[in-house]
């Protein structure tokens, strides 16, 4: 079965990335079955299922095949490009975990994209991507320090930057516009305009992870001797409190402050972290003062989050805090269209249209719905038709888009959560359980719509904003000790799309 292959690296330089992938070479290679190489994916598949839903499985696991396991190396295949994307990005640290636990913790997976001449009228090609690669951004308690036990790192450290986020792909519109003017203009003179910091907010899925990645892409492109450095807030947290424990602090400090663009994605996970508060305080002051560029994203804005230090939540607001709207339909429908047109497919204008017209919530979901339709076309044979977005948004329809969530929606949902009536929970009843879950819903309202303290309040029998206040304190401290209070959240809130 001779197949295409297209070499093709996750990694390569800023200029290779804008480089269409058409124009890498393509030889031919025979795909021979390896027995051992489907054993042992075939154990790591087991542990995944188990780990995800079925339908996910189906859709993302269940179309690849184990080619090689060669040198601590498993090749697996995949049907296309935004398929292995797509794992990496939402599967990353599950598949670290198996494919440690089950090929050793040297190992890595690489995934080969491979279009069966069969199935599919798009042009053959294969595509080897490095995955699991190596150093990984960490995401667990054994961060990687890149400023420890290496005299070079000040040199060669990994900047964390995922070079798909770009600008040149992130789709502009109402939306998102001043967000994207202030990033360009941070992008061409880091550290010498007003806009610093700069602080990028709104809900998930937005973009604003893209957007202050985009800026850090730009800058090392067009200023190679600028030290440019992504974390996030739950990374620099892991990273200091590892540092306090191998009495690296001076190191961790040192590090920080060598960076000329400093990026923190999700600063709302700052939120009773004192003591890393207190150090990130001291970083953003150093570099500030000796005109470094700071970048933050945050899901709400700055003056709103709770448990941050005033003076910490002040300086966020120096520079410029701008938001992230979710995208109106056309900037929905533009982003479908450059999407699937990135991945060589045409969407119809019927299906394109029913897509953006029917999941607004977050161009993670909008993505994540486009992908099905694409893998259902390419992967089974289904024709791009109006029934199969149909199908496909039935399975996000289960989730209430975030705009229009209700302080209705939020009591009826608890109210059924807890089997209380409505008028228990706005009612003046003391009784532990009802009290616990009024609380819940004052605090899920105020997590997922805009509504002030004081309009909750009113909402919930006429109570006073500070009982609002005190009923959100409340459920977060909960949220840290009480098994029942974080099940009840998660699963509300994943009822509601969050
Ligand atoms: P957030 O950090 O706000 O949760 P992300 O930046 O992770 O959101 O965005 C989620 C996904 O949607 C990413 O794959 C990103 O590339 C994509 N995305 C978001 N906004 C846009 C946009 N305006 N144009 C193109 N892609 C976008
Ligand atoms: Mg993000």
């Amino acid at each position: 079965m001779g197949k295409a292959l297209e070499t093709f690296n996750l990694f390569p330089s800023l200029a290779e990335i804008k480089k269409p992938i058409k124009k890498h070479t393509i030889d031919t290679v025979e795909l021979t079955d390896d027995p051992k190489a489907i054993e042992l994916w075939d154990v790591c598949l087991q542990l995944i299922k188990d780990n995800i839903g079925d339908q996910m499985f189906k859709t993302w696991f269940a179309p690849t095949k184990a080619l090689r396991w060669q040198e601590d190396v498993l090749v697996i295949s995949v049907p296309s490009q935004f398929f292995c994307e797509w794992i990496e990005e939402h599967y990353f640290t599950l598949l670290r975990k198996v494919v440690s636990q089950v090929l050793g913790s040297k190992a890595r997976l690489q995934y080969q994209v491979v279009v069966d001449k069969g199935k599919s009228s798009l042009e053959d090609r294969a595509i080897t991507l490095p995955a699991l690669r190596n150093p990984p951004a960490p995401t667990s308690g054994q961060a990687a320090l890149p400023f420890i036990n290496t005299p070079q790192a000040v040199q060669h450290y990994p900047t964390y930057l995922n070079p798909r986020y770009i600008f040149d792909n992130f789709i502009r519109g109402d939306s998102n516009q001043l967000a994207v003017s202030a990033a360009l203009a941070v992008s061409d003179s880091p550290g010498k305009t007003k806009f610093n910091p700069l602080c990028i907010y709104g809900g998930t899925g937005l973009g604003k992870t893209h957007l202050i990645q985009a800026i850090g892409n730009h800058i090392v492109q067009n200023n190679r001797n600028l030290r440019v450095f992504y974390t996030n807030s739950e990374r620099f947290t892991i990273e200091y409190v590892n540092a306090i424990q191998n009495n690296k602090v001076n190191e961790f400090t040192n590090f920080y402050r060598s960076i000329d663009v400093l990026i923190v994605d999700d600063i709302q996970f700052f939120s009773g972290k004192e003591k890393t508060q207190d150090n990130f305080f001291h970083t953003f002051n150093a570099l500030y003062q000796s005109g470094k560029q700071i970048i933050l994203s945050s899901d709400k804005p700055p003056k709103e989050l709770r448990g941050v230090d005033e003076r910490l939540l002040s300086r966020f607001q120096w520079g410029l805090t701008v938001d992230i709207q979710p995208p109106d339909y056309e900037t929905r429908l533009a982003i479908i269209q450059r999407k699937s047109a990135d991945e060589g497919f045409e969407v119809s204008a019927p299906v394109a249209e029913y897509l953006a017209r029917n999941i607004g919530s977050s161009v993670r979901e909008l993505e994540g719905a486009l992908i099905s339709v694409l893998a259902k076309v390419s992967l089974d044979n289904r024709e791009m038709s109006l029934q199969l977005a149909q199908e496909v948004v039935k399975g996000y329809s289960q989730t209430i888009p975030q705009q229009s969530l209700t302080i209705d929606d939020i009591k009826k949902a608890v109210a059924s959560y807890f089997k209380f009536t409505l008028e228990a929970l706005e009612g003046k009843t003391r009784k532990h359980e009802i009290v616990l879950a009024r609380q819940v819903a004052m605090y899920l309202t105020k997590q997922m719509t805009q509504l002030s303290l004081k309009s909750i309040g009113a909402n919930f029998g006429g109570r006073d904003h500070t009982t609002v206040l005190h009923s959100c304190e409340m459920i977060e401290n909960y949220l840290k000790t009480d098994k029942t209070v974080q099940t009840a959240i998660e699963h509300l809130s994943k009822r509601f799309g969050y």
